[in-house]
């Protein structure tokens, strides 16, 4: 039996992989650590609450102690997802991203040090590496380049993690993987807000020119890839993840209002995101050839089948939506 400890649990990723996790494998059980912030929602995990291969522990990765408690618990591996995850955030407010992003990393890793965790993966980004120019990929090798408060505060962590290795031998290995999508994704991230708000006829804000060029993966292809370097990586080793899948934020507006049959009036030029990075795109040749990983979802299916996710659950959707996100809501892009 295996007893992973994942951190983040609650929240978009981390949720999406608990679930795939117990149910690929039953000689795996799972504790879930999580600080409940307003990116977490225990409904997230609603389905197995009560597997009892599953448990949950309301935690802090900054608290020292709570940290240690839980992988006290015979704890063989841990999967980190918890963060502060949303760039708009950390433009309004950079602290939360430092004492989660960086000082809860280091907890965590100290922890891992002491309790001789055989495994610690590492959940990271393709915003560590900046942005690129019309051409080009991001690989392994492409140097750290953080441009915002948030990709800074992961690539600390990410660099801290390998000083770990190379320094204590941790065994780490970090997963950096581009723009997700699918089931239970807070609606703040580009796909839940404009299909949130198209499905109220709201306008959706496109920033700047909308040209930023992102790569989109479903949630459950980059799970997969976490999933395979927690069971097969080498540890010291970065695997990037991603869709192949290139697309400016305005084509991906214009096929969101097709799908959902709005008018391209419900558009709405907003002030671009300061520093916003212009184009991501990642080579994630290395773990496919090395450990086998394909991705399961075209961008079409994954896309409609999310839609379908987000229409039957209004219910999940409006809970979120009039609790503190409505103030953020209104500070980042002014009344709907
Ligand atoms: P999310 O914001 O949906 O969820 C974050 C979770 O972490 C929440 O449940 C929150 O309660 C928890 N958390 C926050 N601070 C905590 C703390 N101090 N202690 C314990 N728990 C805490 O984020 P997500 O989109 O699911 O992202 C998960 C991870 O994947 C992050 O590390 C993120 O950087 C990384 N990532 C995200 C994407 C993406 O497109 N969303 C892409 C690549 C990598």
């Amino acid at each position: 039996m295996s007893r992973v400890l994942v951190t983040g649990g609650c929240g978009f990723i981390g949720s999406n992989f608990i679930r795939q996790l117990l149910a690929g494998d039953e000689s795996v059980s799972v504790i879930n650590f999580d600080a409940l912030t307003y990116a977490g929602n225990l409904a997230n995990l609603e389905d197995v609450a009560k597997n009892p291969r599953y448990q949950f522990i309301h935690g802090d990765i900054t608290n020292r102690d709570a940290v240690r408690a839980a992988l006290a618990q015979n704890v063989d591996s841990v999967i980190h997802f918890a963060a502060e995850s949303h760039v708009d955030r950390s433009i309004q407010d950079s602290g939360p991203f430092i004492r989660t992003n960086v000082m809860g990393t280091q907890i965590l890793l100290d922890a891992v040090r002491e309790f001789h965790i055989s495994r610690y993966v590492h959940v990271s980004t393709d915003e560590v590496y900046g942005s690129l120019g019309p051409t080009g990929l991001f690989t392994e090798e492409t140097p750290l380049h953080p441009n915002s408060p948030y990709s800074a505060s992961k690539a600390a962590s990410d660099m801290l993690a390998m000083a770990y290795h190379h320094t204590f031998g941790t065994p780490v290995i970090i997963t950096r993987c581009s723009n997700n999508y699918g089931p239970y994704q807070f609606p703040e991230k580009l796909i839940p807000l404009f299909i949130s708000n198209l499905m109220r006829d709201e306008s959706v804000p496109v920033y700047g020119d909308g040209l930023q060029i992102r790569d989109w993966i479903h949630v459950l292809d980059h799970n997969a890839g976490v999933e395979l370097v927690w069971r097969k990586g080498r540890v010291g080793e970065v695997y990037n993840l991603g869709g192949r899948c290139e697309k400016t934020n305005l084509e991906l507006t214009h096929t969101l209002l097709d799908l959902l049959g709005k008018p391209k009036s419900l558009i709405r030029y907003v002030a671009d995101r300061p520093g916003h990075d212009r184009r991501y795109a990642i080579d994630c040749s290395k773990i496919e050839q090395e450990l086998g990983w394909t991705q399961r979802w075209t961008f079409e299916d994954g896309l409609r089948d999310t839609i379908a996710w987000y229409q039957a659950n209004t219910a999940w959707v409006e809970t979120i939506r009039s609790g503190e996100y409505r103030n953020y809501y209104e500070r980042q892009y002014g009344r709907r």
